[in-house]
């Protein structure tokens, strides 16, 4: 056994612990960095944002170039190759996680991989995969374990029919009939991609919308085009059961029972995927030697430095509570090692973006209609159809929703939702508005290229404020 002594350890290298670790290095602190996986990067680089995201890619080329036809240019069917699209979609990820790599060694953060456990509130032990242990003495750490996806008990287990996003991400097969269990952003996103590739896909959701934290009005749009392109949707149902078609094993469908109002009561899928969220890893670390608290979620409870209830033990990312997304595990990894280091810093952003990465995409951030409806808060709002913008129309898209929405006594902008093409890219513009509280006049004022998506943020504004002229709208004041 070797022992290792280090200022900062970091456990776990997905988008907090790596960013955690690095800030921590360029700060002057010796950082040990540890992870189970062979490449850093975590979740979202391995197995979560970025191969969702080339797979996207390869979708919206596929829907644009058909989409084409009708306007003048018809490409044909695509011929999809498989091999060479994973083999593409693994190139992306291991250039990310290569350059992580480089940077680690760059900043001189020691990476030991392996599966770590807490010991006591200074060591944890790092069992390698050949069994070897080592353990690492530590003055500080950063508990940056992530999440791991929630499984079904009643689903066969073990089954290659029955597959997490991840197994989709692999990209082994397409199959004919895919039923993606949670509409939900990684269950649509997953959903978008396959029903591109050719599967017939069905989604069923428990809950009576898809994306249930976006608002209705946002997830409109999203559902009238999933509704062309997947075979069946069904909200507010339930599955209940799972089956083999035929008593052929996993040589033949899986048969599916459904409860809820329209839909099926039973049918056969070639494949399931299950996207009903994703539990917190912080039961799973040892973290009760270290005498850290974790609730009977497996969340583990933080102050505004990312502080635990142990003063010296930070925690961050997935394992720390919802949202579970890549940028806010970042930024408190650069919160927890500046406090490491002494920083007085705190994690109080105002807003977190949310994107589902859907086609269309939808984003919003800040307060929704339906938070803020739900505690009577009262509010301005104002909103711009995308049918009207210019830009839209020559990506042959109308569907587009942008809106604001205002603090009535203040007139700052408190929340914004976004649904069309690259609203994931539009919404940043929203969020900085809140942080900087800027009010109507302060975006409707910034002169915004044209012709742009952009544009909308800004004409939404306009909208607000009574000055636009890209829409008639009857005076309010
Ligand atoms: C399919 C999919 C798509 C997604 N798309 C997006 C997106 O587009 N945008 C977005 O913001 N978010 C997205 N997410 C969510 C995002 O991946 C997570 O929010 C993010 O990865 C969380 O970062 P993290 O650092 O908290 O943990 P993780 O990325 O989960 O990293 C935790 C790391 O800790 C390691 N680990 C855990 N336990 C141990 C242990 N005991 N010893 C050693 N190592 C350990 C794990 O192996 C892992 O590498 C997606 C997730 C999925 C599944």
């Amino acid at each position: 056994m070797t022992v290792n002594e280090t200022e900062l350890l970091v456990l776990g290298a997905g988008p907090g612990g790596y960013s955690a670790a690095f800030r921590a290095a360029d700060l002057g602190l010796a950082t040990t960095l540890v992870e189970r996986w062979p490449a850093l990067g975590g979740v979202c680089l391995n197995v979560g944002c970025i191969p969702s995201k080339a797979l996207l890619h390869a979708a919206k080329v596929i829907s644009e170039t058909r989409e084409m036809a009708a306007h003048g240019i018809a490409f044909g069917e695509p011929a999809i190759d498989l091999d060479r699209l994973r083999a593409w979609k693994d190139a992306v990820v291991a250039r990310l996680t290569g350059g992580l790599a480089g940077l680690a060694k760059q900043r001189k953060v020691t990476v030991v991989t392996g599966t770590g456990r807490f010991l006591s509130p200074h060591d944890l032990e790092v069992t390698a995969e050949d069994g070897s242990r080592t353990t690492v003495a530590f003055r500080q750490a950063v508990i940056a374990a992530g999440s791991e996806a929630v499984t079904l008990p009643f689903l066969p287990q073990g089954d290659p029919r029955v597959i997490d996003s991840t197994g989709a991400l692999e990209l082994s097969s397409v199959p004919d009939r895919l039923l993606v269990i949670g509409g939900g952003i990684i269950g649509l996103e997953m959903g978008t991609v396959f029903s591109a590739f050719g599967a017939r896909v069905t989604v069923v959701e428990l809950l009576d919308q898809l994306i249930p934290g976006a608002d209705a009005d946002l997830v409109k749009p999203l559902l009238s085009r999933m509704k062309g392109a997947f075979e069946a949707i069904h909200l507010g149902t339930s599955v209940t059961g799972v089956g083999d078609a035929a008593g052929d094993g996993a040589a033949g469908r899986l048969e599916v029972r459904f409860e809820g109002p329209g839909g099926p009561a039973a049918e056969t899928f070639d494949q399931i995927l299950v996207a009903v969220g994703r539990r917190p890893n912080g039961a799973v670390v040892g973290a009760e030697a270290a005498g850290v608290g974790v609730d009977e979620r497996g969340f583990i409870a933080v102050d505004k430095q990312m502080r635990t209830n142990v003063e010296h033990i930070f925690a961050i990312g997935d394992v720390v509570g919802h949202p579970m997304l890549a940028h806010k595990a970042t930024h408190q990894g650069h919160v927890a090692a500046e406090a490491a280091a002494g920083r007085n810093a705190f994690f109080d952003a105002r807003v977190i973006p949310s994107v589902a990465y859907t086609d269309p995409e939808v984003a919003w951030v800040g307060t929704t209609e339906t938070e803020a409806k739900a505690a009577g808060v009262p509010y301005g709002k104002a909103s711009f159809p995308w049918a009207a913008s210019g830009r839209s129309l020559t990506l042959g898209r109308t569907e587009g929703l942008t809106k604001l929405l205002f603090d009535e006594a203040t007139g700052r902008i408190i929340g914004c939702g976004i649904v069309g093409p690259n609203a994931g890219d539009l919404i940043s513009e929203a969020a900085l508005a809140i942080e900087l509280a800027a009010d109507a006049a302060d975006v409707a004022l910034t002169i915004h290229p044209h012709p742009t998506l952009s544009e909308t943020v800004g004409l939404t504004a306009e909208a607000f404020e009574g000055t636009i002229t890209d829409l008639y709208l009857p005076k309010r004041r």
